[in-house]
């Protein structure tokens, strides 16, 4: 068979290789001039700092087969992500551990003790929190909810966090000990050539054609025999039932000298500094060594027809042209709808190779 892909980001790569191993002919179009999608790594061209060109990506996983598959294709080195955060003049560890807890309220607590206290400080009442600001409320208390939580979000979803859903805020781990690993998982590294090598890797099979500089347009699905788009689901369908919404990200680029900031990502909980984060990217290369360095100022505003979707925008008030869109994805048999803007969920790269591990199966199961 002959399947076409709307993409060359992770999902495509992935789903596109298991069909190559099966035997069939893939052709991979991509309207950027890279492979990879919003996890492409460049090499800075002034500081030959290697840079994560739409912002940090850190890989993490329980998953042991997405695991197993992703050092198949590239030597994965150490890295642990411990993040910083400015708010209200200080700076604290993220994600909230013992550490943050003693220092914002200069106390001196043990696990037990703070766990108590941080359990004074919730919002008993609320039994099954739905918005971001319930789970906050509930699970951190009024202060670190209005130090950590309250501005950034705002300045990164352009929402008030009782319109968003809890999942968001579930995403983070909250500790009582000293642990500042800022994710849970067992398995955690960085590329040690970048994940456009992993994904340019991935693609590597005499099987599969890449063409950049060439999206797949909806026309062009008649000309194969199934079709996996990882394109924005309301654009495939020329928005016909109106827009879905996504938040894009503007980066301000700065050089420096040495060590500028002391850690790859630093966090800005304050609403009134316009941005979200700062990342020096050289700190996700340790084992590299750079006298130059390049940092990005993160920030986050509403995503028109020119930009670069990056987030979808969920409610807790569901919304009706999502369900819209997901019908119509639905009842088209021969395209499939892959990845953070094909299916509109804030995936992870895991969760990403792990749905399109399993959709490849699951496809090829059924009819390969
Ligand atoms: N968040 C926050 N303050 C922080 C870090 C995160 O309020 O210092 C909230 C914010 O709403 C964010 C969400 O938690 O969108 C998930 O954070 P994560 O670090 O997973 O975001 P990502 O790296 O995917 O942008």
């Amino acid at each position: 068979m002959h399947i076409g892909f709307a993409g060359a980001g992770l999902s495509c790569a992935v789903i596109g290789r298991a069909f190559a191993e099966a035997g069939h002919t893939v052709s991979i179009f991509e309207q950027r001039d890279h492979v990879a999608g919003n996890c492409h790594t460049e090499r800075d061209g002034a500081t030959g700092v290697m840079v994560h060109a739409y912002g940090p990506h850190i890989f993490h996983t329980n998953d042991t087969e997405v695991w197993d598959y992703v050092n198949r294709f590239e030597r994965f080195l150490p890295y642990t992500n411990r993040v910083k955060a400015t708010a209200q003049g200080r700076v604290y560890s993220l994600p909230i551990n013992l550490l943050t807890i003693n220092q914002f309220f200069g106390k001196t607590f043990i696990p037990a003790e703070a766990r108590a206290f941080i359990e004074e400080q919730a919002d008993q009442s609320i039994t099954d929190p739905q918005s971001f600001e319930e789970q906050a409320l509930r699970f951190v208390g009024p202060d670190l909810y209005a130090a950590f939580f309250r501005g950034y979000t705002r300045k990164q979803w352009g929402l008030e966090p009782t319109e968003i859903p809890a999942s968001i805020l579930k995403r983070l781990p909250l500790r009582f000990n000293y642990n500042d690993d800022y994710f849970d998982h067992r398995f955690q590294g960085m590329p040690e050539g970048g994940y456009t090598q992993m994904v340019e890797r991935i693609l590597d099979h005499d099987n599969i054609t890449v063409t950049l500089g060439t999206p797949l347009a909806p026309d062009d699905v008649s000309k194969f025999d199934h079709v996996f788009y990882s394109g924005p689901l309301d654009g495939f369908f020329g928005e016909e039932h109106g827009k879905l919404r996504y938040r894009t990200l503007d980066f301000e680029r700065m050089e420096a000298q040495g060590d500028a900031q002391g850690c790859a990502v630093m966090n800005y909980c304050d609403e009134d500094t316009p941005w979200t984060r700062i990342t020096e990217h050289k700190h996700f290369s340790p084992w590299e060594d750079h006298e130059d360095s390049v940092l990005f100022r993160e920030y986050s505003r509403a995503c028109e027809a020119e930009d670069i979707p990056y987030y979808p925008v969920h409610l807790v008030a569901g919304d009706r042209t999502l369900d819209a869109y997901r019908a119509a994805a639905e009842a088209l048999e021969n395209v499939t709808f892959v990845g953070r803007l094909g299916t509109y969920r804030y995936m992870d790269m895991d969760v990403t190779i792990r749905a399109a591990l399993d959709t490849a199966r699951g496809w090829l199961a059924a009819r390969g």
